[in-house]
């Protein structure tokens, strides 16, 4: 490597036709230049690396060039040219603000304003990053860019318009710089690329695209660090890798899995993002921008503000197909608050994980609790156990010894609770190997997925088994009460409790989802003489859930072994009535209230930072 250019230079334009992505302005310039009409001072703003400084050099050049072509660019053979391609003309000073910003260095500048061209027409003074003069240098320098010679012209650029002094800005005529759009970069790579003899995919230009943020200068780095990197065979899967950018690969995939609710598969796919390297609060945003695109791929008239390859494109549009709008709105807002509270938040990680746990329960089939209003209440996390609870049900209700009710057991979609038909698929081997001719076999769920479940032993096939000796044929309408005696009285703690109590929930019919629906908000309390105590908001719930009493007593003592299992329902006192206030308290809330979910957290080693 004796003489290696990096591209951003070597590929420099150095007409205005050739520069990338400011057609309108450059047209502009061109034309003042064919008319004579120049200003004697111009400010160009935009974005770093979209061509300001490139563009002055242009226009320093077309003005003193000796024979102008008719199309208004500047011949590139006569001598002020040569002396600008070889960059030895006098006719062009530049000076970077950011690094030069004192008095003595504008008083310096000043004096070459003085002296006039010795070839060309024009001086042209380019200061780049303007903004960054000291007060004194701007004083200063205002008094000549009031009263400049007629042989100079100033070029000012800014990345900060808005720190430009007014007395600046009203003496010069402004040109506003557009951050340049991916197609226009990506065509500009692909360009270089051919001239270079390199190869390339498209998709792969277009992440260096991405990346750059409507940069050249910094595409172009980027394109030479690539090209280095892949030994001038760019391709898609080498540019994430070099750049370690996270494939769109994994948010589509993310997003399969909050969609389908499958919350296990989802907390697996972020730790592994994680365990790669990348920042949780750069991978929520990076979910957001995917859930942004998605809303964008939605409509056709929004489509093309989609910045991807064409072959991108398409499977943009057939995942936003899938995805309901409220779904992306909503998801986009839980996104969001991770984003501002990522910061200040103890435990980075969990937060990634709860925000992902929430926007998973957005598509769960009744998400209204954690979607609308300001109600704050996160469904438990093993709703999905509801296969497995009516799979040992029904087929309970199959086996039972009247040959007519065995019969009329095979499901019917009435006596079918909501939450069977809608539940994810997750149940376990165990829930499978139990007999159940009539429930298909379902997909067994991620391994970690397993060990979470608490109490797993009551899932046994004697368990199951024996419940559907037990069961009675009522079972297809009321699940599972328990006629058969239980005489034990085992000791159980609030797990297995609530697991079962969720259990229940689950498996009511249809007739009272409005039960079960309060069900799964309530947290049972374990107190003495096998009393459970069941707290409810006011005597309103009482009535409401007090039919509820018999059956589920029943069934707690069979499935806790204890014949001494009694409910009380008891109001919950004012203080009691905790508040959420931060996504912390919720955690720690959680943490306190829910059994499953500190199951989780240990199971997936989340730690508390
Ligand atoms: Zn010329």
């Amino acid at each position: 490597m004796d003489h290696y250019i990096v591209s951003a230079r070597k590929y420099r334009p150095a007409t205005f036709d050739t520069v990338v992505g400011q057609k309108a302005l450059t047209t502009t310039l061109k034309n003042a230049i064919a008319t004579g009409k120049l200003a004697h001072a111009y400010l160009f703003c935009g974005p770093r690396g979209v061509g300001k400084t490139t563009c002055a050099r242009i226009f320093a050049k077309t003005i003193n060039c000796l024979q102008p072509r008719d199309n208004g660019e500047a011949c590139g053979a006569c001598e002020s040219c040569r002396a600008f391609e070889e960059k030895r003309s006098y006719n062009i000073i530049e000076l970077d603000a950011a690094s030069n910003n004192s008095i003595e260095d504008i008083r310096q500048l000043i004096e070459q304003v003085m002296i006039p061209p010795q070839v060309g027409r024009y001086k042209v003074f380019i200061i780049d990053e303007v903004h960054m003069l000291s007060q004194a240098a701007f004083n200063a320098f205002l008094k000549t860019l009031e009263e400049p010679p007629a042989h100079v012209i100033f070029i000012l650029a800014t990345t900060e318009k808005h720190k430009i002094l007014p007395t600046i800005l009203s003496r010069c005529q402004i040109y506003d710089f557009a951050r340049m759009e991916v197609p226009d970069i990506v065509a500009h790579l692909k360009s270089v690329a051919e001239k270079e003899g390199y190869t390339y995919e498209d998709e792969a230009l277009g992440i260096i695209a991405q990346k750059a943020d409507g940069g050249m200068r910094d595409a172009m780095s980027i394109f030479d660090q690539v090209a280095s990197y892949t030994q001038g065979h760019i391709t898609y899967k080498k540019v994430i890798e070099d750049l370690n950018i996270l494939d769109y690969e994994v948010y589509f995939t993310m997003t399969d899995h909050l969609l389908k609710g499958n919350i296990p598969a989802a907390m697996l796919l972020a730790n592994d993002v994680m365990a790669r390297g990348f920042q949780g609060q750069h991978f929520v945003n990076g979910l957001a921008a995917h859930f942004r695109d998605l809303l964008v791929a939605k409509d056709e008239a929004t489509l093309p503000l989609l910045e991807v390859a064409q072959s991108v494109r398409e499977r943009y549009r057939s995942q936003a197909a899938q995805v309901p709008v409220r779904f992306l709105y909503r998801a986009l807002k839980i996104c969001r608050q991770c984003d501002q509270n990522y910061n200040t938040s103890g435990n980075k990680r969990l937060l990634v994980e709860l925000t992902l746990i929430e926007v998973g329960q957005l598509s769960a089939p009744d998400s209204d609790a954690c979607g609308l209003g300001p109600t704050k209440i996160l469904k438990p996390l093993f709703t999905h156990n509801a296969p497995a609870a009516t799979a040992a049900a029904r087929p309970a209700a199959a086996s039972a010894p009247a040959p007519q009710v065995a019969s009329a057991a095979t499901p019917q979609p009435a006596a079918v609770p909501k939450a069977t038909l809608t539940a994810q698929p997750t149940a376990t081997p165990q829930a499978a190997a139990a007999p159940m001719p009539s429930q298909p076999r379902q997909a067994p769920a991620a391994p970690q997925a397993q060990q979470v479940r608490p109490a797993l032993r009551t899932l046994s096939i004697r368990g199951a088994r024996q419940q559907a000796q037990t069961t009675t044929p009522a079972a297809a309408s009321t699940p599972a009460p328990v006629a058969e005696e239980v005489t034990e009285v085992r000791p159980f703690d609030e797990q297995t409790l609530s697991y079962h109590w969720y259990r229940y929930a689950a498996v009511l019919p249809q007739e009272q989802a409005a039960q079960a629906g309060r069900m799964k908000n309530i947290q049972p309390v374990i107190t003495d003489n096998w009393v459970v105590e069941v707290p409810v908001e006011n005597e309103m719930v009482i009535p409401f859930m007090q039919p509820l009493v018999p059956g589920l007593t029943a069934y707690l003592r069979k499935q806790l072994h204890n014949a001494q299992i009694t409910l009380s329902l008891r109001i919950i006192k004012k203080e009691e009535q905790r508040q959420v206030y931060s996504r912390k308290e919720a955690y720690s809330l959680l943490i306190k209230e829910n059994k499953n979910f500190q199951t989780l957290v240990k199971a997936l080693k989340l730690e508390m930072a």
